[in-house]
This record gives C-alpha cells, sequence and structure tokens, in this order.
C-alpha cells in the first residue's frame, strides 16, 4: 500500500525470537531479559497477521530474531509461510551458525534468500565480536549455502578498532564466492551507540585504491536500501547500507513485526500497533486489516538519529528485539 508520504510499503520485516546464540558486542553483548513464553507472538498469529499484509499489498517478507533458527518450530512456520497464497517472497537472516542443518529443507521449501552475518575472518575477533567460537562452522555454511543455489548475501558490520582491518579480506568473500557483500553501517541503537562504523563514503574511496575499475551498478538486488557496485572478476556485488549518512527513508518500503506482536513503523521510533492485544482480543479481520492500514498511514517520515524525535518516542528496544 502507498502511505501518506508516497512510498510503497510491500516489505514486512518479521522478528520471531529476542533470543539469540551469540551475544554480538553492538547488538545483544550480555543476556537480556527475553519474552516469556505466553507473550511470544505465536507462529499461527504471525501467519494470520502476514495475510492481511497481503490483502493491503504487502507480499515480501523477511524472518529474523533475535537469532530465528533457536525458536523451536521456524522451519514449519518458513514452510506455511511460504505456502501463503499472498507470499510472493520469504528470506530469512541469520548468524549462520545452525544454518547447516536446516539448508536441505530451506532449499527444498523455496527459500528466496539467505542472509548471514559475519563481521571478521579472525576466529579470535570471531569470539571477541560474537562472545563465542564458531566462525569456521559460519564459514562452512556460507560455502554451502552458495553452493546449494539460494541467493546468499554476507552482512558485515564495520567497527573502528575492531574489524575494520579485515574490509579487503571480507570484501573477497564476493570475489571467491557467489554472494554478495554487504557493509552495514553501524546504528545508534542500542548498544550499536557505543561504536564507531563506516559508511559507503569512508569505503569507497578504499575499494577504489585497490580496484579503480569498479563500477556502480543501480539494478536493484533484493529489496534493501543497499546501493552497490561491480568489480570486474568478482563473482558477487559489493553493497552499503547507509541507514545513518546515506538515508534512505524517503524510498523506504518496510515495516516491522518485533516477536512480541508489536507493529514497528519505523526502526528508530519506539511507537506502534500491538497486534498481538487486537488479535487476542478477538477482533474481527476487518478492524485488524484497517488497524494495520491507519498505523502504516501513521509511518514517520524520516528517522531521526543524532537529531530529536519530531513524530512520537525514540526506540528504546536492543536490536536484538527489533531484528535488524
Ligand atoms: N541474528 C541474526 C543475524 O545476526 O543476522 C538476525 C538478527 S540481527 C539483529 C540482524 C542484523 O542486524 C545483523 O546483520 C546485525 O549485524 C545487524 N545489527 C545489529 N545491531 C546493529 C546496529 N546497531 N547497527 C547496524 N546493524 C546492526
Ligand atoms: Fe544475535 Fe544477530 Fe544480534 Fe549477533 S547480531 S547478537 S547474532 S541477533
Amino acid at each position: 500500500m502507498i502511505d501518506s508520504y508516497g512510498r510503497t510499503i510491500n516489505y514486512l520485516r518479521i522478528s520471531v525470537t529476542d533470543r539469540c546464540n551469540l551475544r554480538c558486542q553492538y547488538c545483544m553483548p550480555e543476556s537480556l531479559p527475553s519474552i516469556d513464553h505466553e507473550e511470544i507472538f505465536r507462529f499461527e498469529e504471525i501467519l494470520e497477521i502476514c495475510q492481511y499484509m497481503g490483502e493491503l499489498g504487502i507480499h515480501r517478507f523477511k524472518i529474523t530474531g533475535g537469532e530465528p533458527f533457536v525458536r523451536k518450530g521456524c522451519m514449519d512456520f518458513l514452510r506455511q509461510l511460504k505456502a501463503l497464497p499472498c507470499t510472493e517472497q520469504v528470506t530469512i537472516t541469520t548468524n549462520g551458525i545452525l544454518l547447516g542443518e536446516f539448508l536441505p529443507e530451506l532449499k527444498e521449501i523455496g527459500i528466496d534468500g539467505i542472509n548471514i552475518s559475519l563481521d571478521t575472518l579472525q576466529p579470535e575477533v570471531f569470539r571477541q565480536i560474537t562472545g563465542h567460537d564458531g566462525l569456521e562452522t559460519v564459514l562452512e555454511n556460507i560455502v554451502k549455502s552458495q553452493a546449494s543455489g539460494i541467493r546468499t548475501k554476507v552482512n558485515t558490520v564495520l567497527l573502528k578498532g575492531i574489524n575494520d582491518n579485515e574490509f579487503p579480506d571480507l570484501l573477497h568473500l564476493a570475489r571467491d564466492y557467489e554472494v554478495d557483500v554487504r557493509f552495514i553501517e553501524i546504528m545508534p541503537i542500542g548498544f550499536g551507540k557505543n561504536y564507531e562504523g563506516y559508511n559507503r563514503e569512508k569505503l569507497l574511496p578504499k575499494i577504489a585504491e585497490l580496484y579503480p575499475n569498479y563500477q556502480v551498478t543501480t539494478k536493484q538486488r533484493g529489496n534493501g536500501p543497499a546501493n552497490y557496485i561491480k568489480i570486474p572478476g568478482f563473482r558477487g556485488c559489493i553493497g552499503f547500507i547507509d541507514a545513518v549518512h546515506g538515508k534512505f527513508c524517503h524510498q523506504c518500503n518496510r515495516i516491522r513485526l518485533t516477536s512480541d506482536g508489536m507493529l514497528k513503523l519505523c526502526l528508530y521510533y519506539e511507537n506502534g500497533l500491538n497486534l498481538k492485544k487486537l488479535l487476542r482480543n478477538g477482533a474481527e479481520p476487518a478492524e485488524i486489516r484497517s488497524s494495520i492500514e491507519s498505523a502504516i498511514l501513521q509511518k514517520p517520515s524520516e528517522h531521526r538519529f543524532y537529531l530529536s524525535a519530531l513524530e512520537g518516542e525514540p526506540e528504546h528496544r536492543k536490536m536484538s528485539q527489533i531484528g535488524g
């Protein structure tokens, strides 16, 4: 559907859990109180909401977390979501630790894409960033995922003084494998406030030094706001998601569902629509649909990172509770 600022909203990011098997220092460095079992939005409730979304023209769904694969029943849910008549596309974002065991089934279900988050190629830095071992497993799963033919992307957050020296090595994943590598600018949400990151403006000159023949590509390569370049000889593209400094709010196409059933309209703002309450209070489908519609019409015009909020309260949730 079209929102009040003329933007087409066609993409819903669904966080299915706030739990995670890693402790990335900029996201969830310590265990946070997790949502109680009864308060978590049940899979059948999410599926019902997705059908209303479909009726409003939102047909593309991204499953995220926390870590989606730690929630029991995630695969059955993905199968059912993929089978809804309104579904055009289902993709997933994962830290890649548990991905290997699910890959054959994801392939069979026909999952449309997998984004794997990986910030380093050094085992000790992996441990420093995520609080766990597991680099080898994630790398193996990246290789398996792209070899399976599922469209695979690697998402990397570069942090000043932590993994920024690995920029060329991370870039080379797109040379050696059939993957796009996207550099996400750290956002000052939750623990992300404590870090300094990189955006395209800072990274492109480094690429130009190594690969002066790179080409900017304008071809859309997914649902996201990434800008891509192509480096001759590379199998995948390099993308930049500059959420803070390369503000793309004017073309934002997305809304979010948190794992406790809140519809979130902008990453930056806390306000939204309590869908769990509506559903559990027995609201009729027409009422739920029109509530979603009104909420989308109130989607804020833009984020206000580093400015003061205009259209409500800034978000207090952590990124692991939102899903990125
Ligand atoms: N656990 C899954 C994963 O790591 O891909 C899905 C959830 S995680 C919150 C989704 C993405 O958000 C990851 O790529 C992570 O690096 C990114 N992320 C977390 N905190 C961030 C922040 N403050 N700024 C930018 N990206 C962030
Ligand atoms: Fe977990 Fe993903 Fe957050 Fe890392 S970025 S703590 S893997 S939710």
